[in-house]
C-alpha cells in the first residue's frame, strides 16, 4: 500500500478498537479495487470523544465507523442522519462530503442481510425472541420492525432497559407486538422460545472469555433458526448447542462482513467486493 498526499483516509473511532477486524476488512477490498484509500484505527477514550468528533471536518476524514461506546454520542455532531439511524439512535457510519457529515447505521441492514443468505431467513409475517436491550439489540429491532415482523420478544437481564425498549418501538411500529421479558422469568422465556422462528443473541455473552447466556433451546421448534451476534469465537456456545440439537445456527461473522459492505458501498459509490473482504476477515 502507497500513502500518498491524494490518499483518502477512512478510519474507525471506538474503545477498545485493538481487536477490530474492520481494518483488515475494508484495506483488503481498497487494495482490490485499487482505490486510493487507507482505513486505520483510532482508540478512543469517552473523555476525548468530542476532539475526535471534530477532527472528521478539521481533517478532512472521509468516513468513519464508529464502535462501542461512540454509537449515540456521535450523532450530536452530525449534519444529518439516515431514517434507520434515527429509529435505531444509532450511528455506525458516518459520511465525510466536503464538511457535510451524515450518519447511518449498517448494523441494521448487515444483519437483515446475514439472517437471508445465511439462514435463509426472512423477517415478515415470523415471531422472534431477541435476547439483549443494549445497542446491538437496538438494530436488531429496527430491522425486524422496519421488515413486518409479525411478534418480538425482548428478553433482557434487566427487564426494564427491555420493557423501555419494547414501548419505544411499539410506538413506530403498530403492526408488530413487541414484548418484553425478564431474562429470569423461566416460564415467560420458555413461552417465547416456543412460538419464535428465530432466536438472536444480541448480547455480548458468549464473547471469547464471557460466559454463555442460559437459553433452553428445547423449547424451539424444529424449523426454528439460531443467530447468534457474537463473531468471537466464530462458534460460540450457544451456536454449537443449537446446532447440537439440530437447528439451522450462525453466528454474527456475516453481519459484521455485511454492514462493513455496506459502509463500504456508501464511502465510495463502488459495489464492496464481498469475498475478498470476507477472506480479510474469515
Ligand atoms: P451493549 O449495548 O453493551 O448491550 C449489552 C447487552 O447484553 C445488554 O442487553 C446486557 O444486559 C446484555 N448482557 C451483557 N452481559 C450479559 C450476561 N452475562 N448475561 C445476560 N445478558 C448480558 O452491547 P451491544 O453494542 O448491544 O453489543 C452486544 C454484542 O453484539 C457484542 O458482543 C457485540 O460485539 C455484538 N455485535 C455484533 C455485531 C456484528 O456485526 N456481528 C454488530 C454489533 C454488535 P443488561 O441490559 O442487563 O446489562
Amino acid at each position: 500500500m502507497s500513502i500518498k498526499g491524494s490518499t483518502r483516509v477512512y478510519a474507525i473511532f471506538g474503545h477498545p478498537v485493538s481487536h477490530s477486524l474492520s481494518p483488515r476488512m475494508h484495506n483488503a477490498a481498497f487494495k482490490a479495487l485499487h482505490l486510493d484509500c487507507v482505513y486505520v484505527p483510532f482508540d478512543v477514550q469517552p473523555k476525548d470523544f468530542e476532539t475526535a468528533a471534530r477532527a472528521i471536518r478539521a481533517m478532512g476524514i472521509s468516513g468513519v465507523n464508529i464502535t462501542i461506546p461512540h454509537k449515540e454520542s456521535i450523532i450530536f455532531f452530525l449534519d444529518e442522519i439516515s431514517p434507520e439511524a434515527s429509529l435505531t439512535g444509532a450511528v455506525n457510519t458516518v459520511k465525510n462530503d466536503d464538511g457535510k457529515l451524515t450518519g447511518y447505521n449498517t448494523d441494521v441492514g448487515g444483519f437483515l442481510r446475514s439472517i437471508k443468505q445465511d439462514l435463509g431467513f426472512h423477517p415478515k409475517g415470523s415471531n422472534v425472541a431477541v435476547i439483549g436491550a443494549g445497542g446491538a439489540a437496538r438494530a436488531v429491532l429496527s430491522a425486524l420492525c422496519m421488515n413486518e415482523a409479525s411478534e418480538i420478544y425482548i428478553i433482557n437481564r434487566t427487564f426494564d432497559k427491555g420493557k423501555k425498549l419494547a414501548v419505544e418501538f411499539k410506538k413506530n411500529f403498530k403492526d408488530t407486538q413487541i414484548y418484553a421479558v425478564s431474562l429470569d422469568n423461566k416460564e415467560e422465556v420458555e413461552k417465547s422460545l416456543s412460538s419464535a422462528n428465530l432466536l438472536v443473541n444480541a448480547t455480548s455473552a458468549g464473547m471469547k472469555g464471557v460466559d454463555s447466556v442460559e437459553v433452553p433451546l428445547e423449547f424451539l421448534s424444529q424449523r426454528a433458526v439460531v443467530y447468534d451476534l457474537v463473531y468471537d469465537p466464530r462458534e460460540t456456545n450457544l451456536v454449537k448447542q443449537a446446532k447440537g440439537i439440530g437447528q439451522r445456527a450462525s453466528g454474527g461473522l456475516g453481519m459484521l462482513l455485511y454492514q462493513g459492505a455496506e459502509s463500504f458501498n456508501i464511502w465510495t459509490g463502488v459495489e464492496a467486493p464481498i469475498e475478498v473482504m470476507r477472506k480479510a476477515i474469515g
